[in-house]
């Protein structure tokens, strides 16, 4: 199977689909609803309806619509111009979905943004035999090791517990789609009373309609937040320096596996968990694929596809433009 990367984004141009495209095209898989996935509108864009929903949201509202829609749950089979297409759940964000693609007697697994370990917040992914693995490397370097979800949810649960004892305001700074609603959740199920930025709870319904429901949390506004947990985005620190109020910021990324993530967000609490795989289950999903070629997509795309070429993989970088990447 021909797999073509342009400036666009990757097309598998025997049956004229895209993969995340960047830019409209006629007819484009959408991963996940991640801006640096889903940012344009195209023809016709096939994703799960979990994907779709939060895309109309997110997306398609600020383009101005016009897109056919078609829903392709985890394990629905959709006959496409002579292939087969499967979406897969990818452990990301709710709705992240793979697309193995079976074309002409070969498999082709697109992964996304995926993680192997279970999700605070979503369905946990599979790995499925391919001849072809198109990978994404956020994470692609061995400094990048995260924790369990359970080690997560305590160590939110109990940083926020440490604050509030001492009169301090506990402040999580989370990613407005992802992250942010698994830090909610996770504090809403230790009992803990939260204030959620607009930014973050304009998805916490998305959340609720796929079993993760964060009941009892409340907006967040400007004032006393005395008591409660802030869940903020990381655009907020700035305002809450200015407030000299009393408050204590907990950061949960994988950029909090380095120590350096301490100074560069203001931090005093690093934890280590990620919607994205780290190193080795990175390696893990290569391996476990049996896959022959390797695209390296997103991210550190050099220095992954070098260290799978040193482990006999024939692995190829998929340079894209610089952009931030979304965690
Ligand atoms: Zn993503």
């Amino acid at each position: 199977m021909i797999v073509e990367a342009t400036p666009n984004g990757i097309c598998l141009p025997e049956i004229g689909l895209w993969l995340d495209a960047r830019e409209p095209s006629p007819a484009c898989w959408i991963s996940h609803a991640h801006r640096d996935h889903a940012r344009s509108a195209h023809g016709l864009v096939v994703a799960t309806s979990a994907t779709l929903s939060l895309y109309q949201a997110r997306v398609n509202g600020e383009l101005g619509g016009g897109n056919q829609m078609l829903a392709l749950n985890y394990g629905e089979c959709l006959e496409w111009r002579g292939a087969r297409l499967t979406a897969l759940p990818a452990g990301h964000i709710v709705g992240a979905a793979q697309l193995l693609v079976e074309y002409g007697g070969e498999r082709l697994l697109y992964t996304g943004d995926i993680k192997l370990r279970a999700p605070l917040c979503g369905t946990q992914s599979v790995v499925v035999p391919c001849d072809q693995l198109i990978v994404e490397s956020t994470f692609g370097l061995p400094i990048y090791h995260f924790i369990e979800r359970e080690e997560a949810r305590q160590r939110i649960a109990a940083f926020a517990q440490e604050c509030l004892v001492e009169q301090a305001t506990p402040v999580f700074l989370g990613y407005a789609l992802g992250r942010g609603q698994e830090i909610v959740y996770a504090l809403r199920q230790a009992g803990i009373p939260v204030a959620v930025h607009g930014a973050i709870a304009r998805f916490l319904p998305f959340y609720a309609e796929q079993g993760f429901d964060a009941a009892g949390w409340e907006p967040y506004e400007k004032g006393s937040h005395r008591g409660r947990a802030l869940v903020l985005a990381p655009g907020m620190r700035k305002f809450l320096e200015a407030s000299g109020k009393d408050y204590r910021i907990a950061y949960v990324s994988g950029w909090a596996a380095v120590s350096n993530a301490r100074a560069r967000v203001g931090a005093e609490c690093l934890i280590p968990y990620s919607d994205h795989a780290d190193f080795e289950e990175l390696i893990q999903l290569v391996t476990q694929s049996g896959a022959r070629r390797v695209h390296v997509v997103h991210g550190y795309v050099s220095a992954f596809a070098r260290i799978l070429r040193q482990r006999g993989i024939e692995a190829e970088a998929v340079e894209g433009p610089s952009e931030a990447i979304q965690e």
